[in-house]
């Protein structure tokens, strides 16, 4: 009697209600403003409300939302040529699913599949998603159920070469999973020589090199993809957030190497033609508004601007993706952000606030952000 079915509470969410979004802003359901310097945790790429991509969903709606993979789907060739052309990956295919531990997930099948072995290395404070061999690689005992405690995972320090060619010179190991850069350990970027070694020993092991640019990728590091600072081309790439704006979606880029055989991978939505409008129009406005540019510049003046505040210990991160590790537990710092300067801001851990804005912040914005930031450092600490 008077009960109601609520939302199961696994998030503490702020009470705030967001009913609004335009570019790198949102409102509040009272009419409040607020700078979104957290793009709704890294997904909103090229900004909310974008007109183009509102007509390219709307119109596709209006013509067909969704039919199953058994018929050719025209969208998804475009999105491939597209995605190809300006990640630079062309000679790479697409296989297309609805989020980013499922395209992890796969991944890792693919590679299993591959060279039939099962054992996985994964990096110290990496996260790689909840489904069952992703939340496994993911290194957070809090989320990894018994049911997914299977030992195929070894955690090896980021940056450590010396461990990473003891383990793989074992010749066991299926595939090494790593970051772009890690996102929730805090923003750590994994070395140019760590990279390269990386990918010379899975080659002389016949491991496969998974990257998961599932948040660094897609323009926010100020390249298309994060390892592409270190001159590498890892075998498989998985990609989500940013791909499609607040879209569900995500995606392999899988190397030439690997041949498909019918029935071993499959989805029923995955690549489905909204999810594919939304994924072609945010490709199309990142080229014509050249995000991928603009993430580089304004990430790099907020990075160098960043680092000769006070209070702050060390900022982070590359492009748009940038990570302020302060002395101290940031929970007040960002809780004043929010509710006293009207900013949304991420954090990683305890002491790590998170920069992840849509791609199309301003110079103007991102000045705008610095001198509300250090109202709030003044005060706080
Ligand atoms: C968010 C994220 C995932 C998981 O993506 P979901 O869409 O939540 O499944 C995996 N890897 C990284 C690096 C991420 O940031």
């Amino acid at each position: 009697m008077g009960q109601t079915m609520k939302p199961f509470d696994v998030y503490p969410v702020f009470d705030i209600n967001i009913v609004k979004g335009e570019r790198c802003s949102v409102w509040d359901d009272k009419g409040t403003k607020y700078m979104d310097l957290y793009g709704g945790h890294a997904v909103i790429s090229v900004g909310h409300s974008h007109p183009s991509f509102i007509d390219a969903l709307t119109k596709q709606a209006g013509k067909l939302a969704f039919y199953s993979n058994s018929v050719k789907n025209e969208l998804q060739q475009e999105l491939a040529e597209r995605l190809g052309r300006m990640s630079q990956y062309e000679d790479y295919k697409l296989f297309l699913v609805n989020s980013g531990a499922e395209a992890n997930e796969n991944a890792l099948k693919l590679a299993s599949f591959y060279n039939r072995r099962t054992r996985v290395i994964a990096f110290k404070n990496a996260f790689h998603g909840r489904t069952s061999l992703t939340v496994e690689a993911t290194d957070n005992p809090k989320i990894i159920a018994p049911i997914n405690q299977n030992g195929h995972v070894t955690y090896l320090p980021l940056n450590d070469t010396e461990s990473l060619v003891r383990e793989l010179s074992k010749g066991d190991v299926c595939a090494v999973i790593i970051e772009g850069i890690q996102g929730i350990g805090g923003i750590q970027l994994p070395t140019s020589q760590f990279m390269q070694i990386l990918q010379q020993e899975c080659n002389k092991t016949d491991t496969i090199l998974i990257l998961d640019e599932i948040q660094s990728g897609y323009g926010r590091s100020g390249k298309f993809f994060a390892h592409q600072y270190d001159g590498i081309r890892p075998d498989l790439i998985t990609v989500a957030k940013g791909i499609a704006n607040g879209f569900p979606m995500g995606a392999v880029l899988i190397s030439p190497q690997f041949t498909s055989i019918y029935g071993q991978l499959g989805t029923t939505f995955g690549g489905n033609h909204l999810a594919c409008a939304a994924a072609i129009s945010v490709l199309d406005i990142m080229e014509k508004e050249e995000l991928v540019v603009n993430a580089k510049q304004v990430g790099d003046f907020l990075i160098d601007e960043l680092r000769k505040m006070p209070y702050i210990k060390e900022v982070r991160g590359r492009g748009l993706m940038i990570g302020l590790e302060f002395d101290v537990a940031v929970r007040e710092i960002r809780q004043r952000l929010l509710f006293e300067q009207k900013v949304f801001t991420g954090v990683a851990g305890n002491n790590v606030i998170r920069i992840l804005p849509p791609l199309c912040l301003t110079m103007d914005e991102a000045q705008e952000f610095l001198s509300r930031l250090s109202a709030i450092l003044h005060i706080t600490i």
